[in-house]
């Protein structure tokens, strides 16, 4: 079982939307927000996943830390370089 939350607002802080449940696909539970957009597009793009026919439009990025601080890397030129962007000027 994977525990789904989603970053955003200026906070950066992780909001719980639900989990990704036996079936691969997501489960609000109690407290999970079943009716957020981000909810509904992951369980979209789990449901293409597990039917192999992810759409060559959308791209799939793990979130990863910063190779030099280890904090966590949110925005995609972080991801794809391995480094925050204070880290990146150093
Ligand atoms: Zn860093």
């Amino acid at each position: 079982m994977h525990f789904v939350k989603v970053r955003g607002g200026e906070d950066q802080v992780g909001h719980y939307i639900g989990f990704v449940g036996k079936g691969g696909r997501m489960v609000a539970g109690k407290k999970g927000k079943g009716d957020a957009p981000s909810f509904k597009a992951l369980d979209w793009t789990l449901a293409k996943l597990a039917a192999g026919a992810l759409p060559e439009t959308l791209e799939v990025w793990h979130q990863g830390r910063c190779g030099r601080c280890g904090r966590a890397l949110t925005d995609p030129e972080s991801i794809e370089t391995g480094l925050g962007p204070i880290c990146r000027g150093k």
